[in-house]
């Protein structure tokens, strides 16, 4: 097994990172184009790396991934992929006909200097984009940053290619969800709906990623937002950004652009995040918060209850997404349980401050690393020294779950070797009741499955 000879003695590394605890920029910038309606993805570079970004998004999602490729050769490598660009530019609306294509860049591209702005305006001027149809574009050399700031800077340039800024103000409320699943985007526009609130969520991969089965194949499904709601962001009265890693710099872009103020929340991942989600929606469009999203609560609450004795103490390692990994800590503070082990690959400023927020205090024996060195190996090392009773993080946990005897559950990106993922939300009270459902189910399964004959037990 990949893993079996982990050592548990941690000596610092500097160059060198095993198994790392992130994916590539344009993962995510592709991920975010695909939350636009009729939007058509472009890879500017190599066919390796979209074949790359493709099938882990497919992977993932158990979905066709849908993008073209500049397809760079040995002679673009050296002398830029302009040409290459405006043929696909050319090709992809001749044939697939799309609204918008939203190009990013990757290493390669990066690393030669491509000037994507200029190509774009080539292609205007020699008429390859049809009237009323947008080019636009995002920087996402993937030796800096992760998955998550690659979405990050497509959901930026989403703003700062189409929001318009105008005078007056409608009362919408624009809702950046964070990269999350296609079904947490639905759970959150549902709680918005049924407050009663008027919403632009830029980008919703709803519909687009979990479409439903019709007996026909749709090349762009019904879902993701209209460029024509992008454009009227502008004029929304308020911003709420989900994911301080993910949704800070759109925000910031919108209220920069168009005066349109913003609040940064974490991801409502858990009760207390829910909650002030909730809080922010309600005073944001000054609305009540109806009985029914209570009585949600209150069955959170009481489920939390009702496991508290299976649960408390519990040792947890966590791996993944910033975003993700603040709320999950702060979850499982408040279940009573101890993240022990957190660790991501994602760079940025404020994820230790976070973590440490989240942690409360309530776990002084906690170790948690980001950057480059913040790997699976470490994390492995770190069980090897001292065991938890669960892991919490994507596929790539699998090894240590099978090497350890440790139950995992799968959360977070990517998850390639399960379905059904992206239906299910973890955010609000209805995911936090799933991931508490989850939660105990696993540790039970596995006190079944280790408990003596003498003390297994029918009632728990
Ligand atoms: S890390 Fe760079 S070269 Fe590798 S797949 Fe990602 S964009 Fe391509």
């Amino acid at each position: 097994m990949l893993l079996r000879h982990t050592d548990s003695n941690v000596i610092e590394r500097e160059a060198l990172t095993v198994n790392p605890a992130k994916t590539c920029q344009p993962i995510g910038a592709m991920y975010a184009a695909l939350g636009i309606n009729k939007c058509l993805p472009h890879s500017h570079g190599s066919q390796g790396c979209c074949a790359y970004h493709r099938s882990t998004l497919t992977r993932h999602y158990k979905e066709p991934i849908m993008s073209g490729t500049s397809s760079f050769t040995e002679g673009s490598s050296v002398f830029g992929g302009q040409s290459n660009l405006l043929q696909a530019v050319n090709n992809m609306f001749t044939i697939y006909d799309p609204d918008v294509i939203a190009v990013h860049t990757t290493c390669l591209s990066e690393t030669i200097g491509d000037d994507i702005p200029q190509i774009v305006d080539l292609a205007r001027e020699k008429g390859f984009i049809p009237k009323g149809k947008y080019v636009f574009h995002c920087n996402t050399p993937s030796y800096v940053g992760s998955h998550v700031t690659g979405f990050s800077n497509m959901v930026k340039a989403i703003v700062d290619y189409f929001a318009e800024p105008v005078e007056y103000k409608t009362g919408k409320i624009n809702i950046i969800p964070g990269w999350v699943e296609p079904g947490d985007m639905r759970e959150i526009k549902r709680i918005c709906y049924q407050m009663g609130i008027d919403t632009i969520m830029f980008p919703d991969t709803s519909d687009v990623l979990d479409a439903p089965q019709t007996g026909t194949y749709d090349f762009y499904p019904k879902g993701g937002v209209t460029i024509d709601d992008i454009k009227k962001t502008g004029s929304s009265q308020k911003t709420l950004a989900l994911g301080i890693t993910s949704s800070t710099a759109p925000a910031r872009a919108l209220d920069v652009k168009c005066s349109v103020p913003c609040e940064i929340l974490d991801l409502p991942i858990g009760l207390a995040a829910t909650d002030r989600f909730v809080d922010s929606l309600r005073k944001a469009a000054n609305v009540e918060v109806p009985g029914f999203i209570e009585d949600e609560r209150g069955r959170v609450l009481d489920f939390i209850t009702d496991t508290q004795q299976y649960l408390y103490g519990k040792r947890v390692a966590l791996w993944g997404d910033p975003d993700q990994l603040v709320s999950l800590t702060e979850f499982l503070v408040d279940l009573e349980m101890k993240p022990v082990y957190i660790v991501t690959g994602t760079p940025g400023k404020k994820f230790l401050t976070r973590i440490e927020k989240a942690l409360n205090g309530k776990v002084p024996e906690a170790k948690v690393k980001q950057g480059a060195n913040a790997d699976m190996f470490l994390m492995h090392q770190w069980i090897k020294d001292e065991p938890v009773d669960l892991l919490i993080g994507n596929t790539y946990g699998k090894y240590i779950s099978r090497d350890d005897d440790i139950p995992l559950i799968r959360h977070g990106f990517p998850i390639l070797d399960r379905v059904g993922h992206s239906y299910f939300p973890t955010v609000g009270y209805a995911g936090a009741l799933r991931l508490l459902e989850k939660i105990l189910d696993a540790i039970l399964s596995k006190m079944d499955r280790d408990s003596e004959e003498e003390s297994f037990e029918l009632v728990m």
